[in-house]
């Protein structure tokens, strides 16, 4: 009788299964459990994927702004425009993965942002890549060389992404790479080896295919330290590269440009406050004298800048951003059972002191470190339960740091 047992999916006789499993009426055999194994990894899979693109359709433009503004202070119009161009290229991506058919493709819309040092560039493209939740990687212009220099190959910020994406390629294909300092790329080092393509060329020409869309051959673990290694492909197609520099002088250009006296220029604009009112006139012609060849140019077709920012901005950073210096510091502090109180004068005072250090936000935290530095060293074991940062003790810290760093110069 057991012999007549069989599987309830294939009909299949006991004797003729491995292994033929019961269940309360039904019974099944290996070959049909492998089946509906597969079955179930290949529909949890699709569902997966279905579950991402619905994802990235949901971030409309608004939601991605309103997202970027808890962490990022001002910046509106490189807000405005990094939204919009993500929310294009997802859509354009999707649009790819649909069933219908449709004659018109949709160009890529790779960014450029410009703006001085420590205005946000990094941040946004962070902040944008966190609420998207894709592989993201950020790779710095000046360290990629051709194949076969000393350097990293361009190659390598392939490499980069796909460990960001767990080596998970499909993903990977639909990254963000932020390449920081792109306005270095052309430029001659200080020191020119003769090891570099001093022009850049040969590096723009490499990073302009993987940008302009190709197959390249990855290695996983990164160039010439793993020669034995296996290469992973990588179309790079739908991969969305956001570019970024400080393009120092640029503002020169522009005004030369649009017929502004540019004499004195940089005297006049600083005593009016509006040392950026240049930028937002930028337009792609401008970056042509960095050394930038025109076709990576032209690959970045979306152009923006970012606000040079002022005392008022940089106010705001120190406490307003989900994740404000202050707010870290205040953390810090309770960690070790301390209630940092910080006073607006301290604050005042830090924010003079980052302005002249001329490296936007970047200084605040200079700044700060450098004022709590001994009050961090103390604390723990001083037994307090709260310190108050006022503007006198921010003033003696600091004037304690200066003179430290100048008895060393
Ligand atoms: P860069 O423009 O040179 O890429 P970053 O984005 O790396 O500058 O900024 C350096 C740091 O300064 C950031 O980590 C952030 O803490 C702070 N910061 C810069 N700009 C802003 C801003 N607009 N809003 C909030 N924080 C900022």
């Amino acid at each position: 009788m057991e012999e007549r047992v069989s599987c309830s999916f294939c009909g299949r006789l006991k004797p003729d299964t491995k292994i033929l499993i019961a269940g309360i009426d039904a019974h099944i055999c290996d070959r049909c459990a492998e089946q509906a194994h597969e079955i179930v990894l290949g529909e949890l899979s699709s569902k997966e994927r279905q579950k991402c693109s619905d994802g990235l359709t949901l971030k409309k433009p608004k939601e991605i702004k309103t997202f970027l503004d808890r962490y990022v202070i001002g910046q509106e119009r490189a807000k405005r425009t990094l939204a919009v161009a993500v929310y294009n290229h997802y859509k354009r991506l999707l649009d790819k993965q649909s069933p219908v058919q449709n004659t018109v493709e949709i160009d890529k819309s790779n960014v450029m942002m410009v703006g001085e040092t420590g205005t946000g560039k990094t941040l946004l493209a962070k902040t944008i890549a966190r609420l998207l939740n894709v592989p993201f990687t950020i790779v710095d212009a000046t360290v990629l060389t051709e194949a076969g220099y000393v350097g990293e190959d361009v190659e390598n910020l392939l490499t980069r992404l796909l460990q960001a994406a767990d080596y998970d390629v499909e993903a990977a294909e639909r990254g963000i790479v932020f390449i920081d300092e792109i306005d270095k790329i052309a430029r001659k080092g200080d020191n020119p080896s003769i090891t570099r393509d001093v022009s850049g060329e040969g590096v723009q020409q490499a990073l302009l295919k993987i940008v302009e869309g190709t197959t390249v051959n990855v290695s996983p673990k990164g160039g010439r330290k793993h020669p034995d290694q296996d290469f992973v492909q990588v179309d790079t197609r739908h991969i969305l590269f956001i570019a970024s520099g400080a393009f120092d002088g640029i503002q020169r250009h522009i005004s030369n440009r649009i017929n502004t006296a540019a004499l004195g220029y940089n005297n006049a604009v600083k005593r009016e406050g509006k040392a950026d009112d240049f930028l937002r006139h930028i337009q792609p012609q401008d970056l042509r004298s960095f050394g930038l060849i025109p076709e990576i140019i032209g690959r970045f077709p979306v152009l923006t800048h970012l606000d040079t920012l002022d005392g008022k901005a940089l106010r705001k950073i120190l406490t307003q951003p989900e994740n404000a210096i202050v707010k870290q510091y205040e953390r810090l502090f309770e960690l070790d059972g301390v209630k940092l109180i910080v006073k607006p004068q301290a604050l005042d005072y830090i924010v003079e002191k980052a302005i002249g250090l001329e490296l936007g936000a970047r200084g605040l935290r200079s700044v700060t470190e450098a004022v709590l530095l001994d009050f961090m060293y103390e604390l723990p074991t001083a037994g307090k339960t709260s310190f108050t940062l006022t503007r006198s003790r921010v003033a003696r810290a600091f004037a304690k740091c200066e003179k430290a760093r100048l008895e060393v110069a």
